[in-house]
């Protein structure tokens, strides 16, 4: 017998009713990037590997772990796309783009990180992002999160808060570099092979280990915080005032310093924190992660260009919509049920220049039994539903039944006239757009 095919672990099949969430997402995500000046950027879902290697770090999890490498059949080593700040850096540079003082770009697509996978962790997730090359200045990180913010609030996403941190400039490094070092060497003895690798080699990361044991002396280690250079400071003092002009509410978070090693400055997560303590999404509750990475265009070969940017994962977003209940307004606005003959072919006339026209209009080609049409229209939520009879076809009048409303409603049937009947099902289409919006 041969073997059951199902789909690669960690990877989902996407589709109703949770795809009409996605695509309002991705809609909203669309409409609204373009409002506030990012334009989209796609680049290949395959990358060199050493773009990921050089970018966001060896000694990190995604790219010691995670990756998901292989050999082309020309003997090239490719990986697939973990994260896209580094491909669009790469097509920045690749494009000359460097020559314009600034450029904004917005992405969505698929990324993939070989993961232990659970809810909202998966091998291949989707991730919305938006980049900001070119300024230094603190509005531009502000700009960056209120962007973040305002989209999860357009969705109707509560009870993020934003965490934020700065991790200084590349020359403040090395002073609390030694303070680390320093702070962690009595202890080296007692790690893991893989934590006294990290230590050795690239220590910050140790801040971001996923090691329990390691946890409560992490807890005590030095903070970049206290290491600011003076520039730095100020930048960082400048992003909370603005951030508080622009009244959008955040937390310092000292010990927040991001699991990729390209960002300087500003470094921020939105994370899911709802206020019963019980979070659907449990440890995988950070919605969206990003911050400044000042220095990665030059050392990707690029020119010096300042750049900030964040990475959402949608696939939290839409387990978060999931759970409120929220509803995508894709139902059908008018389903027509058949009779048989001439008249189905009459009905089927009419559903077909209604969808011409833009209606969200359905029907059911078996046909059969109107009671049990009127039940197909029930389960795809059809908002209105009317028979397409013979006493209707020769009066050129539909009894249309609205199938939100109680029956005693007085308003529960209404005549519309098969002539009116476009203009009358897009104005209900408003109408419900309206209500109905999450
Ligand atoms: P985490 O701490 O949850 O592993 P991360 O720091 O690895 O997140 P980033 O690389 O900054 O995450 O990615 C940005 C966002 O992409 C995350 O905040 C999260 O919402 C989403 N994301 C990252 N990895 C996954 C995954 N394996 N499955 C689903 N979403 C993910
Ligand atoms: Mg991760």
């Amino acid at each position: 017998m041969s073997q059951k095919l199902v789909a690669v672990k960690g990877m989902n099949d996407l589709m109703s009713p949770q795809i009409e969430l996605w695509q309002f997402v991705e809609r909203t995500a669309r409409e609204m990037f373009g409002t506030w000046g990012y334009s989209e950027i796609r680049t290949p879902i395959v990358e060199d590997t050493a773009l990921f290697v050089r970018s966001v770090g060896e000694v990190t999890d995604i790219v010691s772990k995670e990756m998901y490498t292989f050999e082309d059949k020309g003997g090239r080593s490719l990986t697939m796309r973990p994260e896209n700040t580094a491909p669009a850096v790469r097509a920045y540079i690749e494009h000359g783009l460097g020559q314009q003082p600034l450029t904004r770009w917005y992405y969505l697509g698929p990324m993939f990180r070989y993961e232990r996978m659970k809810t909202g962790r998966y091998r291949q997730f989707y991730q919305l992002g938006a980049e900001a090359y070119g300024p230094a200045d603190a509005s531009q990180d502000v700009e960056n999160i209120a962007l973040a913010w305002s989209f999860l609030k357009a969705i109707g996403i509560q009870h993020v808060t934003l965490h934020l941190n700065s991790l200084g400039d590349a020359a403040d490094r090395p002073r609390y570099l030694e303070a680390l070092k320093a702070y962690f060497a009595p202890h080296v003895a007692t790690f893991s092979e893989a934590a006294r690798d990290t230590f050795e080699r690239n220590t910050m990361r140790l801040l971001d280990t996923k090691e329990e044991a390691l946890r409560p002396l992490v807890a005590g280690a030095p903070v970049i915080g206290d290491f600011l250079g003076d520039a730095a400071r100020a930048h960082f003092d400048e992003v909370q005032a603005l951030l508080t002009k622009l009244e959008i509410p955040f937390v310092l978070d000292r010990s927040l310093v991001r699991g990729l090693d390209y960002y300087t400055r500003t470094t921020f997560e939105f994370i899911y924190e709802p206020p019963s303590g019980e979070s659907t999404l449990g440890t995988a509750g950070t919605v969206c992660g990003g911050g400044r990475y000042d220095n990665l265009v030059h050392e990707l070969g690029g020119p010096e260009k300042p750049a900030v940017g964040f990475a959402m994962g949608l696939d939290r977003l839409v387990l978060l919509l999931e759970a409120l209940g929220t509803q995508a307004p894709l139902r059908p606005l008018l389903f027509v049920a058949t009779m048989e003959g001439e008249l189905k072919a009459h009905a089927f006339k009419l559903v077909t220049d209604l969808r011409l026209k833009g209606l969200a209009v359905d029907f059911d080609p078996r046909g059969g039994k109107i009671k049990r049409q009127a039940e197909r229209a029930s389960a795809v939520k059809a908002r209105h539903f009317v028979v397409y009879g013979q006493s209707e076809h020769e009066a050129k009048v539909l009894k249309i039944k609205n199938m939100d409303l109680p029956d005693a409603d007085p308003n529960k049937e209404v005549s519309v006239p098969l002539d009116d009947l476009a203009p009358w099902l897009l104005n209900a289409s408003k109408a419900v757009s309206v209500s109905s919006s999450p």
